[in-house]
């Protein structure tokens, strides 16, 4: 049964593809389906709805006019081909042009003439799908011209690494084209090694799906040495699966010949650098060791000239030495910034004596420019640190002798303030202020810079070098903090810094049950001496400190009070007592108050004094603490305030342990007195230079000593075997002939093996490194003495390691005032700065002078030695706490005389004679 032109009409309709019949001759639509008529816009009215009443040519318009040109020409001819695909731009009215994909088929069943045949279209609409390839074309082109106009080689390989594409550029440098790239292997383009590492790195990418980044060798063909730098990724299926290796590569030749030639550069400049600083470290080393001479001889010198005019000399010179040390310490510090080698000593250290050290070497250059020098150290932290005082000082240093050099007039303060203080450390601010010339705000940056200087005109008054700074501001860093500075021009500066460090553990010593460092201000004291120089001396430190103090000059009078106080309500937290009474001694006096119970608990501190009373052995000493039930401690002489604080301290934080000295096996230093611990030392030194030899001999003979010198390492091997652990140090230079010290001490410490006996020893060293100083102590050396070696350095170490002390109780020579018979700078550190009381004190002095020349006459008058040696030895003490270096030489040598038992009047007139005169000079 043939199918109803309804039905086929309405199928038709259902469909999305386009269906038009149009007559042959014309091209007017005669029949037409519903997707064909919302595109052309044509209402279809006939039978079937679809068939036209009316033939519509109106479409035709519709076309794109090249289109329809070629659709006319292909019409024309479908008489012979029967059918044709044309893609057809409709402008629909939408302002859209759609493209139709269509076929057009002759109906050859058609009866009728040629022209009025029908032919059928139908038509996909295509314009979507035209769009997208067009898109895709482009971007296509695009990614092409991008590969091929890029200045690198792109390629891309199969998973079996045969190549699918390469660029031009790629092809180009291989000389082949990509037709004859497509297909071919590394294998078949690169010589062996290569091919396989290429090979390798695809492999690698493929396991790994990751990129690869590398950069590649290659030999040029004219013999040169060329990099790529090159980037593989895999190429991805659908799937994420890879297929496929993609790779980019470009010429780095330049850039890796320019690194190159920066590293050998740097590693020049390095090693220039380091051949500077080795040169600085050389000549510095090498200037030290002649400044060891010149400084050692003359302060020796010093004390063996009488003449006011030679001595002045003689001062000069060492002054003159000490400036060029200085000068060289600051080049090599210098160096060791610039090539970053400066480090810090972590050691116990106290703050307040640093900074005590640091000011109290320059109170005497204020004072000679009549301005003020003051310090403040804020109470409330701990005071045991770890740090390096060293630095800490130098930085101090600095900063209050620019302060100095920079004020006319007022006062330059150091102030040190609590900033925040933790169970484990502590952090200080330090600021250095003056009231002096100020900085210009355009020099405040500059100042810090190497060789840079406020003032650069010829005319400036001052000297220096402008390093001071910026070493100072390197230290500080190291330090953990900053060097600022604020200053006003005509006002004056501040240069303050903040500084951390980490709590000493036996910090606990000056803490209370809590934990919480011990305040002292505002305790009861009682001092308890016979002398009123020395009464006011302690009476001065102890207001400073805020406590407040009473006195007593003997042991029945300070019973007394400390009874009387006691039962007040107001007892004396501490009693200070001189250990020699005029009626008992300061032991006595902590037995008998120990026995009386409401006083039972009362401290003491007990300050010795060497030249009076028997000398007793630290034995007997620490024998004694510990049978007397009540809390001591006892300083050794001479006294400072500094020495009285942290006594005070360790008396009151309750601790009875802290040591420093090293040797276990040596009573602790707290119970040692100093002056009464005395004995000849055997000292072992080994140095082969003349000079240092001469000079070591002479400050060690003067202090008592017996030296036996070796010339280089291994006579001081043989000569500490032959000795059988008799020598109580070794000094041991480290630069010597035949074996040097660090050898010479490992042979020693394998021959102390044998016996359980560590003799202590000291390396001298013109190097004055951190590194320097931890490599004698790792070749087995104790400690480590620098060049020029001073004979207070030099007593001190000696002291410390062997708990003895030197025999002379000569007061070490310090830099004086030229030509005044009184050294002022030595009289103001006895007194703390404090004019009044040394003018005081000054005054008792010329007093007592007159008695005491009369004990001296009397003696030599009544030939009594004995007599001579301990009146003379009186004044001697009296007149060096002065700094009045004259008298005290003088007593000196009477004292030997009465030592030597040669009190004639032949030798001691014409001491007399000068000792008038050098007491006349000073009053
Ligand atoms: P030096 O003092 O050896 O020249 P420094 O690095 O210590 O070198 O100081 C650099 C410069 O900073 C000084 O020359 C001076 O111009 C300036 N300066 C430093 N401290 C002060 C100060 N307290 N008052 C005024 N100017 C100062």
């Amino acid at each position: 049964m043939p199918v109803s032109k309804t039905i086929l009409s309405q199928l038709l309709d259902q469909i999305s593809d386009l269906v038009w019949i149009i007559s042959a001759d014309d091209m007017e639509i005669v029949y037409i389906n519903d997707a064909a008529a919302k595109v052309f816009e044509i209402a279809a009215c006939g039978e079937s709805n679809n068939e036209l009443s009316k033939p519509d040519a109106s479409w035709l318009k519709q076309l794109e006019e090249n289109d329809r040109a070629i659709l006319e020409s292909n019409l024309a001819h479908i008489y012979s081909t029967g059918s044709f695909e044309q893609t057809l731009s409709f402008h629909c009215s939408a302002q859209r042009v759609l493209s139709l994909r269509t076929v057009f088929t002759l109906d050859e069943d058609c009866d009728g003439p040629q022209d009025c045949k029908l032919i059928t279209a139908i038509a996909e609409d295509a314009t979507d799908s035209l769009q997208t390839q067009r898109r895709l074309g482009e971007s296509q082109a695009v990614y092409q011209s991008l590969v091929e106009s890029l200045p690198i080689s792109v390629f891309r390989k199969d998973a079996q690494g045969s190549f699918r594409f390469g660029n031009q550029r790629f092809c180009d440098a291989l000389g082949i084209t990509l037709e004859q790239l497509i297909g071919k292997t590394d294998h078949d383009l690169f010589p062996e090694s290569l091919a396989k590492k290429y090979v390798s790195d695809d492999l690698e990418v493929l396991a790994t799906g990751k990129t690869f980044q590398g950069i590649e060798e290659h030999m040029t063909p004219d013999g040169k040495q060329s990099y790529n730098e090159v980037l593989k990724a895999p190429v991805m299926d659908a799937d994420g699966k890879p297929i496929g290796v993609q790779g980019i590569f470009w010429d780095v030749t330049d850039r890796q010949n320019a690194q190159k030639a920066l590293r050998e550069a740097k590693e020049m400049a390095e090693s220039a650098s380091q051949a500077k600083s080795d040169f600085l470290a050389n000549v510095s080393h090498e200037i030290r060791t002649p400044m060891n001479g010149v400084i050692g001889m003359s302060n020796l010198l010093l004390e063996m000239v009488s003449d006011r005019q030679q001595r002045e000399y003689v001062q000069m010179i060492a002054q003159s030495g000490e400036s060029l040390l200085t000068l060289i310490n600051d080049i090599l510090d210098f160096s060791k910034i610039e090539s970053g080698k400066i480090e810090l000593e972590r050691i116990p250290m106290s703050v307040r004596e640093a900074l005590g050290d640091a000011v109290n070497l320059l109170k005497f250059r204020a004072q000679a420019k009549h301005v003020d020098l003051i310090c403040k150290v804020e109470s409330g932290f701990p005071d045991r640190v770890i740090g390096d005082p060293t630095r800490l000082k130098q930085i101090i240093i600095n900063l209050v002798s620019n302060a100095i050099k920079f004020t006319e007039e007022g006062e330059i303060r150091v102030d040190v303030k609590l900033e925040k203080l933790t169970s484990d450390s502590v952090q200080l601010n330090i600021s250095v202020t003056d009231t002096g010339v100020g900085i210009p705000p355009d020099k405040l940056d500059v100042i810090f810079r190497e060789f840079e200087q406020a003032d650069t005109s010829v005319t400036r008054e001052h000297g220096g070098t402008g390093l001071g700074l910026a070493i100072s501001a390197e230290l500080v860093e190291l330090f953990g903090g900053k060097l600022e500075v604020k200053s006003v021009v005509g006002e004056g500066s501040c240069f303050s810094f903040q500084a951390d460090f980490e709590l000493a553990e036996d910090t606990r010593r000056f803490a209370d049950a809590d934990g919480r460092a011990i305040d002292i201000t505002q305790k009861r004291v009682l001092i308890v001496s016979s002398n009123e120089l020395q009464t006011k001396r302690l009476e001065k430190w102890l207001t400073d400190l805020n406590m407040r103090n009473s006195q007593s000059t003997g042991v029945e009078l300070a019973i007394k009070k400390i009874k009387g106080y006691a039962v007040a309500g107001v007892p004396f937290d501490l009693v200070v007592a001189e250990s020699d009474l005029n009626d008992g001694s300061a032991e006595e006096l902590a037995k008998r108050v120990s026995k009386i119970d409401e006083v039972a608990s009362t401290k003491f501190l007990i300050l010795s004094q060497a030249s009076h009373g028997e000398a007793r052995t630290p034995e007997a000493l620490l024998d004694a603490a510990l049978k007397t039930d009540c809390q001591w401690q006892t300083i050794p002489a001479p006294l400072d305030a500094n020495k009285i604080r942290l006594g005070m301290l360790t008396v009151l934080s309750d601790a009875r342990v802290a040591t420093t000295n090293r040797r276990p096996s040596k009573p602790p230093t707290h119970i040692t007195n100093v002056e009464e611990d005395c004995r000849e030392l055997k000292i072992l030194l080994a140095e082969d230079n003349l000079i240092n030899q001469k000079l070591a001999i002479a400050l060690l003979e003067k202090e008592g000593h017996h030296v036996t010198v070796a010339a280089d390492g291994q006579q001081a091997v043989d000569f500490f075997k032959k000795s059988k652990g008799q020598f109580d140090v070794v000094l041991m230079d480290v630069q010597m002939p035949v074996m040097d010290g660090f050898a010479a001490t490992k042979t020693i410490r394998e021959i102390e093996q044998l016996s359980d006996k560590s003799t202590p020893i000291i390396a001298l060293t013109a190097h004055a490194g951190t590194q320097d100083r931890d490599r004698c102590l790792a070749a087995g050396m104790d400690e480590y003495l620098c060049k020029p070696i001073r004979a207070k350095d030099l007593r001190g170490m000696i002291e410390n390691l062997t708990g003895q002390s030197s025999r002379t109780s000569a007061p070490a020579v310090t830099q004086e005032t030229s030509g005044s018979a009184v050294d002022w700078q030595r009289a103001f550190e006895t007194v703390g700065g404090d004019q009044s009381l040394l003018k005081n004190l000054i005054g008792v002095f010329l007093k007592e002078q007159s008695s005491m020349r009369g004990e001296i006459e009397k003696a030599i008058a009544t030939d009594d030695n004995t007599h001579l040696r301990l009146s003379a030895h009186s004044l001697k003490g009296a007149s060096s706490h002065l700094g009045a270096h004259e008298i005290s030489r003088i007593a000196r040598e009477l004292e030997l005389i009465g030592e030597q038992k040669r009190a004639e009047s032949k030798i001691t007139s014409p001491l007399m004679e000068d000792l008038k005169d050098a007491i006349d000079e000073v009053s």
